[in-house]
């Protein structure tokens, strides 16, 4: 299925492994033009160099950008801009927040928690629209949780904050559904990435224990599972899905 976003410009935040890995590498080919975006240059380059091995001459830059600094995030936007064009597709996506119960974190903790999944969110919507709106056509795609639904144990940062995010781009979802500029979310649950990985090889019982329990497919996703949501939601294909979220996590939320 060709999903019609070749030549778009897409930004990819928090991408140099992982989910957000996966969601540009699956932009990429179908010929978008990426910029991937993280903290270190060098995992950035290797995350390029991965992508480039794969597939036939992707056209892909990279940036580095703090997502807790919304001055950084200006900065990147302007970057994409003047490299690669104005961007049409935006996924924002970000690291995970801190764990810990109310008790374990500080005050500090719940200040970056917010600078990193909502300040960010906002920096970058009010970044990016304007020029979709412009065009008439734009797909904005947040990296979120399951917490956005379903609180899980211990990750209170995450628990508090998601579910605000999901009010935010349903809010604004609204404002510019009528030109063209469409905005999701996508819920991801348990998925393999290398933070997952690092825990499998130290305690691989929990790991197993916790597929077994929470999740009714038994397995992790996998990032390219993600990806090939995040694609389609970016697509020409998805020309009327706008203000929703849709949880891509082998069946972990209960509620129908
Ligand atoms: P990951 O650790 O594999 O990758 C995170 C990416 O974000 C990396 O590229 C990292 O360099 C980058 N990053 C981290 N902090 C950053 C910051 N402050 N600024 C810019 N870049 C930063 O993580 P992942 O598993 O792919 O998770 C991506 C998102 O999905 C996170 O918000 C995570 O909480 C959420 N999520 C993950 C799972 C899972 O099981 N993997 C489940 C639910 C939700």
């Amino acid at each position: 299925m060709d999903l019609g976003i070749k030549g778009k410009v897409a930004l990819v935040t928090a991408s140099s492994q992982g989910i957000g890995f996966g969601c540009a590498k699956a932009l990429a080919s179908e010929g978008a033009r990426i910029c991937l975006s993280s903290r270190n240059q060098e995992n950035l380059r290797a995350a390029e160099a991965k992508i480039r091995d794969e597939l036939d001459k992707p056209e892909i830059i990279t940036i580095t950008c703090d997502m807790r600094h919304p001055e950084q995030i200006r900065k990147l936007c302007k970057q994409v801009r003047e490299r690669l064009g104005e961007p049409d597709i935006l996924i924002n996506n970000t690291g995970g927040p801190k764990p810990g119960s109310l008790f374990e974190l500080s005050e500090k903790d719940w200040e970056e928690g917010f600078r990193l999944l909502t300040l960010s969110t906002v920096t970058l919507y009010r970044e990016l629209i304007p020029a979709m709106r412009q065009k008439k056509w734009g797909r904005i795609v947040n990296i979120t949780s399951v917490s956005s639904r379903q609180p899980v144990t211990g990750l209170t940062l995450s628990n508090s904050f998601r579910p605000g995010l999901l009010g935010f781009a349903k809010t604004v979802a609204d404002e510019v559904a009528a030109e063209g500029v469409l905005i999701n979310t996508i819920m991801p649950g348990i998925t393999r990435t290398a933070r997952m990985e690092e825990l499998s090889r130290k305690d691989p019982e929990r790991i197993i224990e916790s597929l077994r329990k929470m999740v009714p497919m038994r397995r992790a996703g996998e990032p390219d599972e993600l990806g090939a949501m995040a694609a389609f939601l970016c697509s020409e294909k998805a020309s009327f899905i706008t203000g929703t979220a849709i949880a891509v996590d082998g069946g972990i939320i209960r509620c129908v």
